[in-house]
């Protein structure tokens, strides 16, 4: 089994609700167990338009491969009604494979660690709830990088219902 964790975002319809949905869906993945989920947070659009974002962070062990693992992230995006528009559209869902237990992985379909997870509070931060004293290959303590980032507005919705 090797340890991944998984991005979620959403920011249209219930997104609370689909974030909710989503952990599910990613605890019901063949040879995947959910270890650890964090709270849902929200946060005003990066890069993005829309309303605001709720994220969450999974961490999960598999034994699918992480294009394997991808391929099964994307099938619950498109079950949740993700169109894909353009790069960083507003949608449903969203599920970014942030890493794949050392991994260091770059293929024309995935790369990993994240390329853009170490500028993203919205990520570091449910991140550091699951695994506290996580280190990113090639990017260094995700603690480190949060404390190094301008001040990014998130707010934490509080305790897991699950
Ligand atoms: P960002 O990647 O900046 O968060 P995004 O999530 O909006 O932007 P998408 O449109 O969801 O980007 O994904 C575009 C493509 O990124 C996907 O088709 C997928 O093949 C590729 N990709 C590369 N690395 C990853 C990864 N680690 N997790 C998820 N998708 C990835
Ligand atoms: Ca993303
Ligand atoms: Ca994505």
């Amino acid at each position: 089994m090797t340890p991944a964790w998984v991005g979620l975002g959403a920011n249209l319809g219930n997104a609370n609700a689909t974030l909710e949905a989503a952990m599910h869906d990613l605890a019901g993945l063949p040879r995947t167990v959910l270890r650890r989920r964090s709270s849902l947070y929200r946060t005003a659009p990066l890069d993005a338009s829309g309303p605001d974002f709720i994220n969450a962070v999974a961490a999960l062990d598999t034994a699918l491969d992480a294009q394997d693992l991808l391929a099964h992230l994307q099938t619950i995006e498109a079950r949740h009604g993700r169109v894909r528009t353009y790069r960083n559209a507003p949608r449903t869902l969203d599920l970014d494979l942030l890493l794949f237990g050392g991994s260091v992985i770059a293929t024309a379909e995935l790369t990993v660690p994240h390329p853009r997870m170490a500028a993203r509070a919205f990520v570091l931060a449910p991140l550091l709830e699951v695994s506290p004293d996580i280190v990113i290959p090639g990017m260094g303590p995700a603690a480190s990088l949060l404390a190094g980032l301008g001040a990014q507005p998130i707010v934490r919705l509080g305790e897991p219902t699950s």
